[in-house]
């Protein structure tokens, strides 16, 4: 493989050659930053999905799950502070007409910088022998100059950005002199915030019509509906609030395939604690969602904590877990602990109250959330993006075989006909019967055994059960481990336990216990 960037795009299109994911009304060149799931993603989706409500709900007593509507009464955003304080700080090159995220086009100059002392530390490592980096840094004077200037941009940056003081972030952009990629020059026009939300119009009547958003989180569906669930769920703190579903951000700068999307699908789960104890549960759910990430089965190297120095105003705690993609370490998933912020909020600007009775202290509080909240397609993408491996085989052939999870793979098992006459498909029919009721498993009768099982193992199907003559004189079949490549033959009455035992979602969600 050449590089990374090279690995990437053909991630991309074996996503889309093998029907996982595919460009948005692709007949109309596609909308940016929207992707449609075709017949193998939706599968792999719906499991990562599953597994992720499994564990949380199902397996825990104190979680519940809902499914609150998109569309949300518009105070809920004034609330939440998403219509004052969900923006992106904007500005268009007025020759190339091109827009760019401005924190975007700084933080990327400061970069070049960087790179450009990572050079220079570079080159001077090879000529010195004893190379001493830290005293190269701070005495070469070319180091030294770079350094000084990223600091200044990182310290104007930041309070350009803590006081909103857009006038300042056009002043940087001038200052460091920064070309459009596009057109080349520095024709900008000044930097205004742009929030992200998508607005549109609730009824039929221009006049009578509000403008209600598409929600850009899942989280304030939860907790909206927080007394709820805990009056008709009887629940008793502390206890969560898990919902999955679609979000809508009017991403400025979209790219990197389904990392950044306009429309996408979290899993957020709320955490309802007693005020003091955030602390606690903070750690125990960092531990628990960093379990729950393991459990697939990846290099541990791939996954990594980010502790938010700078937190948001209302949280007291926040981290990400970080996985490494094709492009370098990412957020996958944020773990925060947002105090009683939401519903301090919605108390404040509903005028109901929403707080909780707790019977041990004898004393009604608005309870401490600590919230977790993972980007289900990033996590697609996780998987997708791990599970690709171009393999050389030693008969000097080559192979791509997706090493996804057996549980969360979208086709458990393809039954395969060695030869399509004989009564060889008919007896494959029996063998999907007797497993079709608990997994999805397909079939193909079409082109050489090899090169069905290529097929399959380009859609990362664990395992494939051939059917031959033999198996008309014993019962038998073969079952060909996708990772391994080998092959076991096998009573067909053996086969719905021994497939079960593989791929079934519950022994991991054992493990997990
Ligand atoms: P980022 O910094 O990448 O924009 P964020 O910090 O705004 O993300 P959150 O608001 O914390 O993200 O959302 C929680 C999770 O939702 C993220 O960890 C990510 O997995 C997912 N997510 C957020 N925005 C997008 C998007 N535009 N496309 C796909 N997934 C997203």
């Amino acid at each position: 493989m050449a590089n990374q960037e090279d690995l990437f795009k053909n991630i991309i299109s074996h996503a889309k050659e093998y029907g996982f994911i595919f460009p948005s009304s692709e007949i109309y060149d596609g909308l940016s930053a929207v992707y449609d799931y075709g017949q193998n993603g939706a599968e792999l989706k719906k499991n990562i999905r599953e597994f992720w409500w499994r564990s949380m709900v199902q397996m825990n007593e104190n979680i519940v799950g809902i499914d609150a509507a998109i569309f949300m009464h518009p105070t809920t955003w004034k609330a939440s502070g998403h219509v004052d304080a969900f923006n992106d700080p904007l500005i268009d090159n007025k020759d190339s007409k091109k827009r760019y995220r401005a924190d975007v086009l700084i933080e990327d100059a400061a970069a070049k910088l960087e790179d450009k002392i990572k050079k220079e530390v570079e080159k001077a490592a090879k000529r010195f022998e004893n190379f001493d980096e830290a005293m190269f840094r701070s005495t070469n004077g070319r180091v030294v100059e770079y350094q000084k200037k990223i600091d200044e941009i990182n310290t104007r940056f930041k309070t350009a950005m803590e006081n909103n003081d857009m006038a300042e972030m056009k002043q940087i952009i001038v200052d460091l002199e920064i070309v459009c990629p596009i057109s080349g020059t520095r024709n900008w026009t000044d930097v205004r915030q742009f929030n992200l939300m998508f607005g549109t119009q609730v009824g039929s009547v221009a006049e009578d019509s509000s403008t209600i958003y598409l929600r850009p989180e899942t989280a304030q569906g939860i907790f909206v509906n927080f007394l709820n669930v805990q009056k008709t769920g009887r629940m008793k703190i502390p206890f969560g609030i898990a919902q999955t579903g679609k979000a809508f951000r009017n991403e400025i700068v979209a790219r990197q395939f389904i990392f950044r999307m306009r429309e996408f699908e979290q899993m957020e789960m709320q955490f309802f604690v007693r005020p003091g104890t955030q602390k606690e549960w903070y750690e125990q759910w960092k531990a628990a969602r960093m379990n729950w990430h393991r459990a697939m089965g990846f290099d541990a190297s791939k996954y990594r904590f980010h502790d938010h120095v700078k937190l948001a105003h209302y949280a007291d705690a926040a981290c990400d877990i970080e996985f490494e993609f094709p492009f370098g370490f990412k957020e996958l998933e944020g773990i925060h602990s947002r105090t009683d912020f939401d519903l301090a909020n919605h108390e404040k600007f509903s005028g109901k109250k929403l707080q909780y009775f707790d019977p041990e202290l004898n004393q009604n509080y608005v309870p401490y959330v600590v919230e977790t909240s993972i980007g289900l397609d990033r996590m697609f993408l996780a998987i997708m993006s791990t599970a690709y491996t171009e393999e050389k085989l030693d008969d000097g052939s080559g192979r791509v075989v997706l090493n996804l999870p057996a549980f969360l793979a979208p086709i458990k098992a393809a039954v395969l006909p060695l030869l399509n006459k004989d009564g060889l498909p008919e007896k494959a029919k029996e063998v999907i019967d007797l497993l079709k009721y608990d997994h999805i498993i397909t079939s193909e009768e079409k082109d050489t055994i090899g090169k069905r099982y290529r097929r399959q193992d380009a859609i990362g199907t664990p395992y494939c059960i051939t059917v031959d003559h033999q198996t008309l004189e014993d019962n038998t079949v073969t079952i060909r481990e996708r990772d391994t490549m080998k092959q076991e033959r096998v009573s067909i009455d053996r086969l719905p336990e021994i497939i079960d035992a593989r791929v079934s979602m519950k022994h991991v969600l054992k493990k997990l216990a």
